[in-house]
């Protein structure tokens, strides 16, 4: 195992009708920015729920942050945070809502030219303005995370930022919510949360025996719960379930000790930058060619998850991890979830050559768990997915 510190300070509220808990979480003296996104919490009724538990302080709204985080809006919330001498904030929704809220804490006291700075410069971020969350969406793990990923339609690109100070003081977790998840976004979740788990897991193996049995687990319970909860979101023991793993699988806990690899989710931005594909299904269209591609590196585990998570156990080490990487291409097409750029768009011709040019202008000169994976050998991989 390698070495590591680790420390997560976000508290996690969970379970049945937490969302009244908010009043004891938030300063009664804060002035609070509440964010959302395009208007499912008025429909569902998660803004009612969030109003009544505040009503003690403060509040001034912002809604309409959109699916993938638009550099442009949040600019907007950033203006409103100023003007209004806002001193909390508050992001009620999913991935999208939590990253832009992250990107605001860290744009409120960030004191160079522009924000967007924080994004093309890498600065990490180690004191932001106080934020929480309430989660309506289980998928991304935003909500037990320091990570966000911002987008800006003007130039098509999808950037990450993060730093210790950009986890959420409070996330609350009602597994309740999914009852209103449209079903693309339920497959969305548990594809997320699934590819985190191996981004972090399909490295090659190097003794860390509690690591790879954390992050197996949740996958065994990702494949258990994904078809009951589509079938009925009202199953409290599946949804409870699903709503706990994503969290789990990206909190910080399995990458601990162990190499990770992050390319399917660096290719898997750019393929939301450019045709504004759903961030799940980007990675599985990337993930499966990925894993053919670096076979030779990845075979061994491949074939630990094959036995341990698929329980294939017949076969050579290569028949092995072929199979499980079969079966994980079928378990994303079960969901509904295509993994051929070409069933999202018919522009594919040029894509690999242009995120090849990309990662080049960035220096992205070495992805994954090895630093090997070059712009060519990135060229290689996106053009599989055809
Ligand atoms: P999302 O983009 O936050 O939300 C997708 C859609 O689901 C929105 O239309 C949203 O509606 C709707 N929705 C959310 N909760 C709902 C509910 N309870 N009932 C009905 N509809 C609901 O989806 P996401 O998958 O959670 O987030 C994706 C983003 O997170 C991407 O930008 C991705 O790159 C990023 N991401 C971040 C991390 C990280 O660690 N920070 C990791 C992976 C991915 P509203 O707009 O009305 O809310
Ligand atoms: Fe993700």
């Amino acid at each position: 195992m390698n070495n590591f510190e680790y420390q997560n300070p976000t508290k996690i509220i969970f379970g049945k009708d937490t969302i009244e808990k908010l009043e004891n979480e938030i300063p009664q003296d804060a002035k609070v920015l509440l964010l959302y996104g395009g208007g499912s919490i008025k429909k569902n009724g998660i803004y009612d729920q969030v109003k009544t538990a505040l009503s003690k302080v403060k509040v001034i709204e912002f809604g309409g942050i959109p699916a993938n985080p638009e550099y442009a809006k949040l600019m907007e919330a950033l203006q409103v945070i100023k003007d209004e001498d806002i001193t909390y904030l508050l992001a009620v929704g999913g991935g999208s809502v939590i990253d832009g809220t992250k990107f605001l804490s860290a744009a409120a006291l960030y004191e160079g030219d522009t924000p967007w700075d924080i994004l093309t410069q890498n600065i990490r971020t180690e004191k932001g303005m106080p934020f929480g969350t309430v989660l309506t969406l289980p998928a991304t793990g935003s909500e037990m995370n320091s990570g966000s990923v911002i987008t800006r339609a003007e130039t098509k690109e999808k950037l990450a930022m993060g730093g210790p100070g950009l986890f959420p003081k409070f996330s609350i977790l009602d597994p309740q919510v999914i009852i209103s998840i449209p079903e693309r976004q339920l497959a969305n979740g548990i594809t997320d949360a699934f590819t985190h788990v191996l981004e972090q897991y399909m490295t090659y193996p190097i003794g860390a025996l509690l690591q790879d049995r954390f992050a197996e687990s949740i996958l065994q319970t990702l494949i258990e719960v994904a078809p009951k909860v589509l079938a009925d979101p009202t199953d409290y023991k599946a949804a409870s379930n699903f709503m706990w793993s994503c969290t789990m699988a990206l909190n910080g806990l399995i990458q601990k000790g162990v190499p990770t690899d992050w390319a399917v989710h660096a290719m898997g931005h750019e393929l939301t930058a450019l045709f504004g594909i759903d961030h799940a299904r980007t990675l599985a269209v990337i993930a499966p060619s990925h894993y053919k591609y670096n076979f030779d590196t990845k075979k061994e585990k491949l074939a630990q998850y094959a036995e341990r998570v698929w329980n294939i156990t017949e076969g050579s080490i290569d028949d092995k991890a072929y199979a499980a990487i079969d079966k994980t291409e079928a378990f994303f097409h079960q969901l509904g979830i295509a993994t051929k750029l070409s069933d999202y768009t018919e522009d594919y011709e040029g894509t690999a050559e242009e995120i090849a040019k990309r990662f080049k202008a960035r220096k992205w000169m070495g992805l994954g768990e090895h630093q090997t994976l070059s712009p060519d050998r990135v060229e290689k991989i996106v053009k599989m997915t055809y």
